[in-house]
């Protein structure tokens, strides 16, 4: 158990692409157990191949983080393939940005429901489970749009301000129980989250930060360094984001 990944078992929501498969691929290559969640079963399918195919362990589970009773089976189906949960990387999201004006209020109450409500019922999931261990570690991903907000960006910032509110009272909250949380916040990363935007007049504002957009892999590094820490060493937040970034 050298670095301190070797052996945990980790649940990945939001696995099928992005950030959520590089720390998927990153994790198991150094020795890290996985259970993927997301709604794409055949994009899930390939991953556990590669994963495989790699020499590394995973499972994947159809998971709509919109439901309860989804990110629940979830936890239950690790713990039958795994026998246990070490950590749990709370990361499906989307990015719909347009102006309030836009009235886009499906748009609104789809990031609501995925990234504040799903990220809860990841907590809530696991929480029993860590408790009763007494160790686990909740990596919520929050973004940089979580620190402040950017053009169209009121409602997706409003979803990642509540990520990094709910880690902190979480992190406050389960100190008797020897459990870990950190917020990732992310800027511009190369992934699919963009496609989720439908106003192309933001697209076009956000195009320059597209641009200068890195790899997913920066934010697998990053979830391999809070993970291997000492397990009495809690690094509660980092923001990582392109040097070009403002
Ligand atoms: P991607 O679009 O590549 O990945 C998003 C993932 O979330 C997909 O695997 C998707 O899978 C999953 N997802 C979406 N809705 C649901 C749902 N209802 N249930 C389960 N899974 C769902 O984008 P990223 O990898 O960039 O996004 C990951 C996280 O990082 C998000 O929370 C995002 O807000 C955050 N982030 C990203 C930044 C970036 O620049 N890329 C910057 C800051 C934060 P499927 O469709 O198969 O369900």
């Amino acid at each position: 158990m050298g670095n301190n990944i070797e052996g945990k078992v980790v649940i990945i929501t939001g696995a099928s692409s992005g950030i959520g498969e590089a720390v998927a691929k990153h994790l198991t290559s150094l020795g890290a157990k996985v259970s993927l969640g997301a709604r794409r079963k055949e994009k899930l399918d390939q991953i556990v191949k590669d994963i495989e195919q790699a020499g590394g362990s995973a499972r994947a589970f159809i998971t709509d983080v919109t439901k309860k009773e989804d990110v629940d089976a979830l936890v239950k189906n690790t713990i039958e393939a795994f026998g246990k949960v070490d950590v749990l990387f709370n990361n499906a999201g989307l990015m719909p940005l347009s102006r309030l004006e836009n009235l886009h209020y499906e748009e609104w109450e789809r990031m609501i429901d995925t990234n504040i409500k799903g990220v809860l019922y990841g907590v809530g999931a696991v929480l029993p489970v860590f408790k009763e261990q007494k160790s686990g570690h909740v990596i919520n991903v929050s973004s940089v749009a979580g620190h402040r907000v950017g053009p169209g960006a009121a409602v997706y910032s409003a979803t990642k301000f509540a990520v990094r509110a709910i880690s902190e009272g979480l992190r406050q909250e389960v100190k008797p129980y020897n459990i870990r949380t950190t917020i990732i916040s992310p800027g511009a990363i190369k992934t699919e989250l963009p496609d989720t935007i439908t106003d192309d007049k933001i697209k076009e504002v956000m195009q320059p930060v597209l641009d200068i957009a890195i790899s997913p892999d920066s934010i697998a590094r990053a979830v391999a360094y809070v993970i291997e820490q000492p397990e009495e060493f809690d690094v509660n937040e980092i923001i990582l984001r392109p040097t070009a970034q403002a």
